[in-house]
């Protein structure tokens, strides 16, 4: 499938970035590199994509006035984050093209609108069922069994809004914990590995897939990347046939990530998926050293209709995430050979914040 046919930006045009955050920082920065303007909407005045463009705008998403500023000022607009107000992405639609379509936050922004989805299209994920008080807590426990998985349908990152449910814990203490009416129960899966794939499709339906990725997750947050992958050819290759299938499906214009476990089976591993990311990814920043074109890159022409490049990749790559007070090790990163660092900017090192990174790559 095809989307409608798309504006060509030219050198010079400019693309409204709604989130501020560090996917927002690179994907300006990429922009920069090609020629091409960033205009950067977010509520956070301590924004870290404000600092690399001229142009940014600090506003509520429930500002239509602002919204409609912003829009007035872009030839074409992106996002950085899923979350993006559906009112706000409607208000900027009706303006200037949007892309990736945000219709498709409607499926990604809940988890088992999501799950339906990809199941629809004959994709295997870890088995679900619907939970929206105890009793159906109960219910879900008694057919998918434990260890599972508690999750609130919306608004869950880094394993906020989730809860492990083992033999004898209290479903009811874990659903009231919760604080949510709507929440899907997961059967815990027994994986042998977690992967991603970065994709990324332009208009004309051409789909570009990244090696696939190994991440590594540490309290839930991802800790290191690293590429290739250790899966057979089997594995990969199913992998990259996922998210292919995931974005004709969306009908998707620009960079996605999909999240999958890899769990071992007497025929082979198994492929499942766990998450969709409407948006460049954490665990693709190795592209930004380790490839020669970077998912930012790679967005940025999608959104552009520019062609997209086959990535070359320089050699076996690790990022490891400066989380939280890693990020006082810095000057020793600076001093490590083949080490490139990336800082975020954010001045406070919260725990579990995201301050930068570090690509190692070790070449063929
Ligand atoms: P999520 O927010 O859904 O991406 O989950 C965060 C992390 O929790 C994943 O990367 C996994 O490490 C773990 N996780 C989530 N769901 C499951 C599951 N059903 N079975 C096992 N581990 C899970």
């Amino acid at each position: 499938m095809t989307g409608p046919v798309q504006q060509v930006l030219k050198p010079g045009d400019t693309i409204g970035i709604l989130g501020g955050g560090q996917l927002g920082r690179m994907l300006a920065m990429a922009a920069a590199r090609l020629g091409l303007r960033c205009n950067v909407f977010s509520p956070d005045p301590d924004s870290p994509a404000f600092d690399v463009v001229q142009n940014a705008v600090c506003a509520e998403y429930a500002d239509v006035e602002a919204l409609e500023m912003f829009a007035a000022d872009v030839d074409v607009i992106t996002y950085e984050f899923e979350n993006v107000p559906a009112s706000a992405a409607l208000v900027l639609a009706a303006r200037k093209p949007v892309l990736p379509d945000y219709q498709i936050l409607e499926t990604t922004q809940d988890r088992l609108a999501e799950k339906d989805f990809v199941t629809k299209l004959g994709i295997g994920t870890a088995a679900y069922a619907d939970v929206t008080s105890a009793q159906t807590l109960r219910a879900a426990i008694a057919k998918l069994g434990l260890p599972s998985v508690l999750k609130t349908r919306r608004f869950g990152y880094d394993g906020k809004g989730q809860i492990i449910l083992r033999e004898g814990d209290d479903p009811d203490a874990a659903w009231e914990k919760l604080e949510t009416r709507a929440a899907i129960l997961e059967a815990f899966v027994p994986f042998e590995r977690e992967v991603s794939v970065i994709a990324a499709r332009g208009s004309d339906g051409q789909v570009v897939c990244y090696d696939i990725t190994e991440n590594e997750h540490r309290d839930h947050i991802l800790k290191v990347s690293r590429v290739p992958a250790p899966v057979s050819d089997a594995v990969a290759g199913e992998a990259r046939r996922i998210a292919t299938t995931i974005a004709d499906a969306l009908n998707y214009v620009g960079v996605l990530a999909v999240e999958m476990f890899v769990v071992p089976g007497d025929g082979g591993a198994k492929v499942l998926v766990n998450e969709i990311a409407p948006r460049v990814h954490n665990s693709g920043h190795w592209t930004l050293d380790g490839a020669s074109v970077s998912q930012f890159e790679q967005h940025i022409r999608a959104i552009a209709g520019w062609p997209l490049a086959e990535p070359l990749r320089h050699g076996a790559v690790t990022m490891t995430n400066l989380i939280g007070h890693d990020v006082d090790d810095c000057a020793r990163w600076l001093t490590v050979p083949g080490a490139t660092l990336h800082l975020y900017g954010k001045r406070t090192a919260l725990a579990g914040r995201k301050m930068g990174h570090v690509t190692v790559i070790e070449p063929r």
